[in-house]
Formats: structure tokens, C-alpha cells, sequence
């Protein structure tokens, strides 16, 4: 389709509740630091601080996945019909950076409450067979919503559409995409019969956990905590130490190339792959973490054996890793075919790697373009002045200092190729001049 969004209207400058306190209540699948498989539980660690410093009264219920040292039982037990059987459930409370959190099996229902569905990712949306719908207590009538056009399942995310007062996804772009063919993944008839009530609201990072100055993985072995005043020698520090951690040439004026995410279609790895060749031909350093495919993780060590003195391919979900890759590259890949929001660009953005990105979804709303090298320069000049920005409140402002080149916007979604994904575009950008 036509790309015809209107401009961005995600906030600008955050109301003060005042008189206006709410009681929210989120209702997550995950949620840092106690479960995390991606930018969802980073998120529903940052933004429930973040609405309670606007003055709400915030609370988190989560599963109880794990032992969590955090959590204490609250000797509150009750019993619930689950997948037919009938089951004891024990609440557990933890009080984490000033927040409550209660850990449960399932959610107490709540009534009078407006709800507010957050799509972090249409495609998944909760698909069950029909014999199991008995097992999520949910009204019969909400069987009959959704009719995928052909196969017979329940889909609990149109069943949360129907239950919405409004819906929230996690970027402007998204909101957009969602409402076509082909970025609805099934649904966006109904999405757009939710027209006036959707609105697409770009995710925060944490200013303490995504912060180059206060991130606790930079205290040791080398790497550093530096503010944005000393960008210029804290990060090639940083560099310095994830090149000596990795076994990789200690070299300054290397470009060094980061890669970190869910090994799947929808991030691109395969992109990053058929480019490697050509990348290996550079002067470049290139390290890559994620999981998921396997054939993608054999892909990843395939690529260290056979470049070790240029490419690391870590396979497996280390956090640690994940921030002193952001911190020690100059460049973050990042290819997704489709990104709702994305927080890797965010978090590059704030520790001074340029994310080179597809136009979709988060990305597109907050990278900007650039097309000539003396445009690039200057915000090279930018940068070394310090202008490096560390908080999210100003992650806009971040983005107009690292204007990078989005591959050309895509046609439609889903069909992107390597011609797309085309490094001899920004590759005249990265010679060692002009890394800092
Ligand atoms: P998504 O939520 O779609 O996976 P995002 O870019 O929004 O993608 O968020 C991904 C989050 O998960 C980031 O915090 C990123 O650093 C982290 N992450 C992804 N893969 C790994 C990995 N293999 N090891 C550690 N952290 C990872």
C-alpha cells in the first residue's frame, strides 16, 4: 500500500498527572529484571517508574516463572479452575526499585477497569486450537470473534481487541503498519475498525539501565562508565575492552560492527549473512549475538571459523554481552523486515552507535535519513562535541545527531532482499576516518 501516515503524533512533551492520578495496572508476559526474552520486558521495567514519577499509582502482575530471590510469598492462596483442573494459587509480592510487583498464576479479576491492550508484536497474537478454549476461561461468545478465514482457532489477542477501550501499540509507524495486508498478520480489517481509538506510543528506555554512565556491565574488566561529556575517550575504552574480552585485533580505527537479536525472520540475521562475504573483504570487525533458529545459530559459528580474526558469532542470551556490545561498536546492525518499536536502535543511539536500519515500524520514527557524506559529517562533528544523548525523554533529539541512511523505504512488507538491504550504500560511510 500507498505509504500515507500522517505525521508522527506520539508525545513530545510528557503530561503531568496533577489532579488526574490513575490507577494502572499492568498486565505483562514478561517483565525485567525477573523474566526477559526481549524489548518487552525491558519496557515493563522502564515504564511502570516512568508513570509513577508522573504521579500514577502503578502496580505490575506478572507470572511467576522462577524462584525469584526477589520475591516474597504473601501467605494469600486461593483456588481457581485452570485447564480444568481446579488448582491452588499462591501470590507472591516483590518491591523492586519502588515498584510493586505480584507474581501469580493467574490474575485476579478486576472489575470497573477500563483496558487498554498494548501490541508489543501482531504476530503473535495468541492462536489456540478449538478443543482448548475451554482451558482460558474466556465466555463462549468470544469463540465466535475471530474467523481466520479457514483454519478453526481462538485468538486471544482479537479477543482483547474486543474487550478494549482503546489500543496502544509501540510506535507511530507500527499503528500503520498494522492497518495494512500486509503488516495486520490476519487482523487489520479489525484494527482498522479501530481506527479513532489506536494510537502508537514509541517505547522509553530505562535512563539508569540503558545509560552508558550508569550501566553496571561497564564497571569491570576494562570497559568504563563514561557521561556523554567524555564520549570521546570513554568509548574507545569501551571498544578497547570488548576487543581484548573477544580475542579480536586491539585496534582503534577499526570499524566495529555490532549485531544483537532473536535469530528469526523478522530480524534479518539471514541479511546480515549474505552480506558477510562482502563484509570480510572491509576493514571491519563484525560481532554478532542472538539465538533462536538453529540453522541461524550454525550460521553465527560457521562465520567465526571461518573469519576469527575478524568476526565473533556468540550464540545464547547473555546480557552482559549485550551491553558491551552496544557500548564497544560503532555501528549496530539492525535489519528487521518488520520492528513494532525496537529498543537496540534506542539503546545504540544512547551509547553512540549509529543503527543502520530498515524504514519500518519504531526505527522509521526515530532514525532519520541522511544521503551525503558532508550531512554525515556533521553530525560526526555533533558527536564529538558530546552531544550524546543518554535518556529517553530525549531520545528524538538523539536521533536527529545520528541521522544514518534507512534503506530504501520498502514497498511492501515482507519483501525485502538483499538489494534492500544494500551495505555498498552506507559502506562509503564507515571508513576508519570517520569512526569516533
Ligand atoms: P524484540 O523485543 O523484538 O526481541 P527489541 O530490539 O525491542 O527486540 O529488544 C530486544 C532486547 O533483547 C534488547 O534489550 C536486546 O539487547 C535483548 N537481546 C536480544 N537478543 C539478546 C541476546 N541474545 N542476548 C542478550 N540480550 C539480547
Amino acid at each position: 500500500p500507498k505509504d500515507q501516515r500522517p505525521e508522527d503524533e506520539t508525545i513530545k512533551s510528557p503530561p503531568v498527572a496533577g489532579d488526574k492520578v490513575t490507577n494502572i495496572i499492568l498486565v505483562p508476559a514478561e517483565c525485567a529484571p525477573l523474566s526477559k526474552t526481549g524489548g518487552l520486558g525491558d519496557v515493563v521495567r522502564a515504564l511502570p517508574k516512568a508513570l509513577a514519577r508522573r504521579g500514577h499509582r502503578v502496580m505490575v502482575v506478572a507470572l511467576r516463572y522462577g524462584n525469584y530471590a526477589e520475591a516474597q510469598e504473601t501467605g494469600v492462596r486461593k483456588r481457581y479452575k485452570v485447564e480444568g483442573q481446579d488448582m491452588e494459587v499462591t501470590f507472591f509480592q516483590a518491591y523492586i526499585d519502588g515498584m510493586d510487583f505480584v507474581l501469580l498464576l493467574r490474575f485476579p479479576s478486576v472489575s470497573n477497569t477500563r483496558c487498554v491492550p498494548v501490541i508489543h508484536n501482531i504476530a503473535h497474537q495468541g492462536h489456540g486450537l478449538v478443543c482448548d478454549f475451554r482451558y482460558v476461561d474466556l465466555p463462549q461468545n468470544y469463540f465466535k470473534l475471530y474467523d481466520p478465514g479457514g483454519g478453526e482457532h481462538f485468538n486471544v489477542l482479537a479477543t482483547g481487541r474486543r474487550a478494549a477501550d482503546c489500543v496502544v501499540t509501540v510506535s507511530h509507524g507500527y499503528a500503520w503498519e498494522m492497518k495494512t495486508k500486509e503488516g495486520g498478520w490476519g487482523l487489520h480489517q479489525k484494527i482498522n475498525e479501530f481506527d479513532g481509538k489506536l494510537k502508537g506510543i514509541v517505547n522509553g528506555i530505562d535512563a539508569n539501565e540503558g545509560n552508558p554512565q550508569l550501566d553496571v556491565y561497564l564497571a569491570s574488566d576494562g570497559y568504563t562508565n563514561y557521561p556523554a561529556e567524555t564520549l570521546q575517550t570513554g568509548k574507545p575504552q569501551c571498544k578497547a575492552a570488548l576487543q581484548r574480552e573477544l580475542g579480536l585485533p586491539l585496534r582503534e580505527n577499526v570499524p566495529l560492527i555490532g549485531f544483537i537479536g532473536r535469530l528469526d525472520h523478522q530480524k534479518g540475521v539471514d541479511l546480515v549473512a549474505e552480506s558477510i562475504p562482502w563484509m570480510v573483504d572491509q576493514d571491519v570487525q563484525l560481532v554478532m549475538l542472538g539465538n533462536g533458529r538453529p540453522d541461524r545459530e550454525q550460521l553465527l559459528k560457521h562465520f567465526e571459523n571461518q573469519h576469527h580474526d575478524k568476526v565473533r558469532g556468540w550464540v545464547g542470551f547473555f546480557v552482559k554481552m549485550a551491553h558491551r556490545i552496544t557500548v564497544g561498536a560503532n555501528i549496530l546492525l539492525m535489519p528487521s523486515r518488520s520492528e513494532p518499536c525496537g529498543l537496540n536502535q534506542l539503546y545504540a543511539l544512547s551509547y553512540g552507535a549509529v543503527p543502520v536500519v530498515h524504514a519500518v515500524g519504531g526505527p522509521r520514527d526515530r532514525v532519520q535519513p541522511f544521503d551525503s557524506l558532508a550531512e554525515f559529517q556533521a553530525t560526526q562533528d555533533l558527536v564529538k562535541r558530546g552531544m550524546v544523548i543518554s535518556t529517553y525523554l530525549h531520545i528524538e533529539m538523539a536521533a536527529t545527531v545520528y541521522r544514518v541512511p534507512w534503506i530504501k523505504p520498502c514497498a511492501r512488507l515482507g519483501e525485502l532482499s538483499r538489494a534492500d538491504f544494500d551495505f555498498m550504500r552506507w559502506a562509503q560511510f564507515v571508513k576508519p576516518g570517520n569512526v569516533y
